[in-house]
């Protein structure tokens, strides 16, 4: 059986664990007895569907909401899984389509409905398949205090009883009381290995910067971090070389990692980094799978990543002991092009596409936010109780500007040269630069020729990512990545809605502004 992370990509898509998802993944599969505490939208299902693939035999899941199973059931068979849901929106062939699967020893997954417990029947039937794992969602339904409490949900122990497997269950109802309702009932208790999320990782500083000179930008990051063990996050192989021997070159302990290095090699930079103090290891994604080591202190991403879920994990490799931990997240639209052209033109089904370009447009807007960073990332991940003061716009806040009008004369270049050209021609027509190519194309005589002279180039370098980033934009794949207006767009051309834009501050230390554009 492929390990976890193999079937988080292939099976669901996803390129990085969310937050507490690989630990509670971990012990599942391992067959432990689990409570799993998770906010709404955390990302709960994929913490038993995963395990489920990776053990012997059928998965039951128990939970209370029919639409939310019979959701998953279709997604899951989208997915290539064997999956189906005994429940009472079932027609008849559905019904005894599932048992015939489970007859056949194909099904990995059986949804069933807390009701269907109460049957003998079902009883005798789940002995029979050869039940590996139950998984209870909203377990806080068997609790009797509660508002959603469900009588059926108290046969479950009596079920794990009968069938002597572990539980894995579920909930986003934290409260302590609660909790001790659950371990009594689902787990006779005995109290099982709980997970209590909790996504913050309050000892992380959090910052993004425009990519300006990226070079010079992680130089000056890791020297004002001499001596500390870090990573670097590159979009390339070739990247993570020139940059390890250009930090090498500056006095530090560097070394690259990349998937196309020999194992051994390999092998040889992950024990060197976990038992090396100092060293900086500049590195593609394939670095973190094996990386143990609790005192890294900070992470920098030379080049944005894939999505906020990647975001999340590659920082969190940082501070695991508690001590503070620095990050910094460099993006550009160089770095907002490619990643969208990824998607593009992946081989994923169109709905799939769509889902990435929603996560990149998270992660974007993390990086364009204008308050709080630790703010942004949580609401992503459904959690609201925390405090920051640790993030580069706690430190300093943003200084912001209303982009309508800027924003507006940007899609009016874009619409009067039909969408056909790249930022950089965009504003030089803007600008009123009356260069070769603009006047080969008669540019300098359309009317939005020289709109833009309040701005100078890099503010209109600013402004033009931000659209990108708010997804005002997009480069066209097709076309050599010239920049096409989207939907969103239409409001604030029409003006019928403004937008706020931030000036961009170009951070050298992480918790110090340093250049202003
Ligand atoms: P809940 O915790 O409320 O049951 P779900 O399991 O339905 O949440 O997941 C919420 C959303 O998060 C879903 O849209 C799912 O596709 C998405 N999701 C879950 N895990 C990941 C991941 N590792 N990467 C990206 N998206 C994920
Ligand atoms: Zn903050």
């Amino acid at each position: 059986m492929p390990g976890a992370a193999t079937l988080l990509r292939d099976i669901f898509g996803y390129d990085a664990f969310r937050p507490g998802q690989e630990e509670i993944v971990d012990a599942v599969a391992d067959g432990q007895n689990v409570l799993a505490i998770m906010p709404t939208g955390g990302g709960k299902s994929l913490c038993f569907q995963l395990p489920a693939l990776m053990r012997d035999g059928v998965t039951v899941v128990i939970s209370p909401l029919i639409a939310l199973m019979r959701d998953q059931v279709r997604a899951l068979r989208e997915a290539g899984v064997e999956a189906g849901a005994l429940t009472s929106g079932n027609t008849d062939e559905e019904t005894a389509e599932v048992w015939q699967a489970l007859e056949d020893g194909r099904l990995k997954l059986l949804y069933i409905a807390p009701e269907r417990l109460a049957a003998g029947s079902a009883m005798g039937m789940l002995r029979r398949i050869g039940v590996s794992l139950i998984a209870v969602d909203e377990a806080h339904c068997v609790s009797q205090w509660g508002h959603d409490f469900r009588p059926d949900y108290l046969r479950i122990g009596a079920l794990r009883e009968a069938l002597n497997v572990p539980i894995a269950a579920f909930t986003a109802t934290a409260d302590a009381e609660t909790r001790e309702e659950i371990v009594q009932k689902l787990f006779d208790g005995q109290p099982p290995q709980t997970f209590l999320h909790g996504f913050d990782r309050p000892n992380i500083h959090l910052a993004f910067g425009a990519k300006d000179n990226p070079r010079r930008q992680i130089l000056e990051f890791a020297k004002a971090r001499k001596g500390q063990s870090g990573i670097v996050y590159c979009g390339t192989r070739a990247k993570t070389e020139t940059l390890a021997r250009a930090l090498g070159e500056a006095g530090h302990n560097a070394c690259a990692y990349h998937g196309g290095m020999e194992a051994g090699d390999r092998r040889h930079v992950e024990g060197r980094f976990n038992t090396e103090d100092g060293l900086i290891v500049v590195a593609t994604v394939a670095f973190g799978m094996g990386v143990d080591k609790p005192d890294i202190r900070w992470v920098a991403h030379a080049d944005l990543p894939k999505s906020i879920e990647a975001y999340y994990q590659e920082i969190g490799r940082s501070g695991r002991d508690g001590a503070p931990a620095e990050t910094l997240t460099l993006f550009g639209p160089d770095d907002i092009r490619l990643r969208r052209s990824q998607i593009d033109e992946g081989l994923a089904p169109p709905e799939r596409r769509m889902a990435d370009h929603g996560r990149l447009n998270a992660l974007l807007g993390l990086a364009e936010a204008l308050e709080c960073r630790r703010a942004t990332l949580l609401r992503y991940f459904g959690e609201t109780e925390f405090t920051c003061g640790n993030c580069d716009l706690c430190d300093t806040p943003a200084e912001t500007f209303d982009g309508t009008e800027a924003v507006r004369k940007a899609l009016s270049a874009i619409l009067r040269t039909e969408e056909r050209f790249g930022a950089g021609h965009l504003i030089d027509i803007l600008m009123g630069n009356a260069t070769d190519k603009i006047c080969a194309r008669g540019h300098d005589a359309l009317p939005t020729f020289g709109v833009g002279r309040d701005i100078d180039k890099r503010g209109w370098q600013g402004v033009f990512r931000q659209m990108m980033g708010h997804d005002l934009i997009r480069p066209d794949v097709e076309r050599h990545g010239a920049l096409c207006m989207t939907e969103a767009a239409r409001p604030i051309l029409r003006d019928e809605q403004g937008i706020t834009l931030r000036r961009d501050t170009l951070v050298a230390k992480s918790n110090r502004p340093a250049v202003r554009a």
